[in-house]
């Protein structure tokens, strides 16, 4: 049932790119670390949705049935992600005089909006960890009698029980010793909580009665428990940023291995998911990223400068998930004028093809694949699928997706039905919502812009005489006058554009 290229996916586990075999013939089954909801996302942890996102349409595209859970960590992460330290819910609800569960459904909310304003198809389900605690604690209890020890403070793991322990952060137990804050009576540095008790005397707002003690899970529980719940060991992927590679996601593989009475990790399956798979980071230079900075880049923030939040999304995509990526607002501007040039093309096919209606075919409901797409259209388009999916396929090569995408799109006399059927095609696996956006829609005024769009067509009339004139010195001065107010005038603009917010 699958045709074209093969989707080979690189592993983090082995460091290899692997070819995809499913758990379950037809099926991919992927599990998404997800936010912990207890401040806004900037836009670094969002590329990391994008990349699962980009996942899970390509895994639709090469046709396998998909079930994707990212789960909402709204208890157990601690501040030092170390057994010391406090919950992060716990700590925002107290700094801001508000319940832990207000808290975390104001930022969840928050995520969501970011989700939905950057094309991140929802998945079959959104695990809230809160909602899983029952399951937590049966886990904890079949793993507990081989591989935890009891500590005042709650129950540890002990990671000399399993074969391979950090196999995938490429770390030994020792070389844990600096970056994990020792807790008095660990066995080993790397040991770790999987049930934090509340010290006597205390209490927290969100916390269970358990056989050891009332208390909260540990984050590594929650994502072990959540992913065989709903996806059952072994699944097919796992994925989250590559900050998880060091400690997160080792430890859930540990769990998953006592859970599994599994041996070593050479045998993949063991780990729980036949495929980790991990983005990189965002950086910026300036260090606005960091959360503790007061303000900083958040979806929103872009959105309010004028940047279209799709301009974001296609950044992220200009780039491969595991190559890192710099942040700056040149970059961005670019990617906002990439996206209007695709925009301005297809507005173009789409002006052509009111007159000449040839046939163009949407998808099923599903959406697209690529064998439907190739049952869409016809000879000469077929070899650009062929070598979109080539590209998508290669452990979704985005950048050269992007670049087949808009050879199509240069092409002025492909039939402009089937070229919207490609588009549309390419599209689902892209996520720009390239069909339903206008020019119009990309052209976002800036809150703190200080000039609306009649002013500046006037200003640059005014500026086209002067040149038509040899005026330079006129010229330029609007060109400085419309700097000042947020305008950028770009000379020369094959697309005609003139200007834009800057
Ligand atoms: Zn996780």
């Amino acid at each position: 049932m699958i045709d074209g290229a093969p989707l080979k996916l690189f592993n983090s586990l082995t460091r290899k790119v692997e070819a995809f075999h499913p758990v379950h013939p037809g099926e991919a089954r992927v599990y998404s670390c997800g936010p912990t909801v207890y401040n806004y996302p900037h836009i670094g942890n969002m590329r990391a949705y994008v990349f699962a996102d980009l996942l899970g349409r390509t895994l639709s595209w090469k046709g396998y049935k998909l079930t994707h859970v990212i789960n909402i960590t709204d208890v157990g992460h601690l501040t030092d992600d170390a057994d010391a330290g406090e919950d992060k819910l716990e700590k925002a609800a107290a700094a801001k005089k508000q319940s832990a569960w207000d808290i975390s459904r104001h930022y969840t909310e928050a995520y969501w909006a970011d989700v939905q304003a950057l094309n991140i198809r929802q998945p079959a389900e959104w695990s809230i960890a809160t909602e899983f605690v029952p399951q937590m604690i049966a886990f904890a209890e079949k793993i507990a009698p081989e591989h935890c020890y009891r500590l005042d403070s709650g129950l540890y793991f002990d990671v000399s029980t399993v074969k391979d322990y950090g196999r995938l952060a490429r770390a030994t137990t020792d070389e844990g010793e600096g970056r994990i804050e020792t807790v008095e009576g660990k066995r080993h540095a790397a040991d770790f909580a999987i049930w934090r008790a509340t010290p006597p005397g205390e209490k927290r707002q969100m916390e269970w009665d358990s056989p050891w003690g009332r208390g909260a899970p540990g984050w590594h529980l929650e994502c072990s428990v959540m992913g065989e719940a709903l996806l059952g060991f072994p699944f097919d992927i796992h994925t989250g940023g590559i900050d998880h590679r060091e400690i997160h996601h080792p430890n859930e593989i540990a769990q998953n291995q006592a859970f599994q009475q599994c041996g070593s990790l050479d045998d993949a399956a063991c780990s729980g998911a036949r495929i980790w798979m991990h983005n990189n980071f965002l950086v910026e230079r300036g260090g606005k990223m960091a959360k503790s900075t007061g303000e900083f880049l958040r979806l929103p923030l872009l959105v309010e400068k004028g940047y279209h939040p799709l301009a974001y999304r296609l950044l992220c995509l200009q780039a491969h998930y595991r190559s890192e990526l710099e942040f700056s607002w040149e970059g961005l501007g670019a990617a906002l004028t990439r996206l209007k040039r695709m925009v301005m093309a297809l507005e173009a096919v789409k002006a052509r093809h009111a007159g000449d209606h040839s046939a163009h075919t949407t998808p099923s409901e599903g959406g697209w694949t690529y064998a439907a797409l190739l049952d869409a259209i016809g000879g000469t388009l077929r070899l650009f699928a062929v070598d979109f999916d080539k590209a998508i396929s290669d452990d979704l090569n985005s950048a050269i997706a992007l670049t087949v995408l808009e050879e199509v799109l240069g092409h002025k006399k492909l039939a402009s039905g089937e070229m919207l059927t490609l588009v549309s095609g390419f599209d689902a696996v892209l996520g720009l919502g390239l069909l339903d956006l206008t020019r119009a829609d990309l052209r976002i005024r800036p809150r703190d812009a200080a000039i609306d769009e009649a002013e500046i067509e006037a200003e640059l009339a005014r500026r086209r005489e002067a040149r038509a004139a040899k005026d330079f010195a006129t010229s330029d001065a609007i060109r400085d006058e419309l700097a000042a107010k947020g305008v950028e005038v770009m000379d020369g603009d094959p697309l005609g554009w003139e200007w834009k917010l800057g």
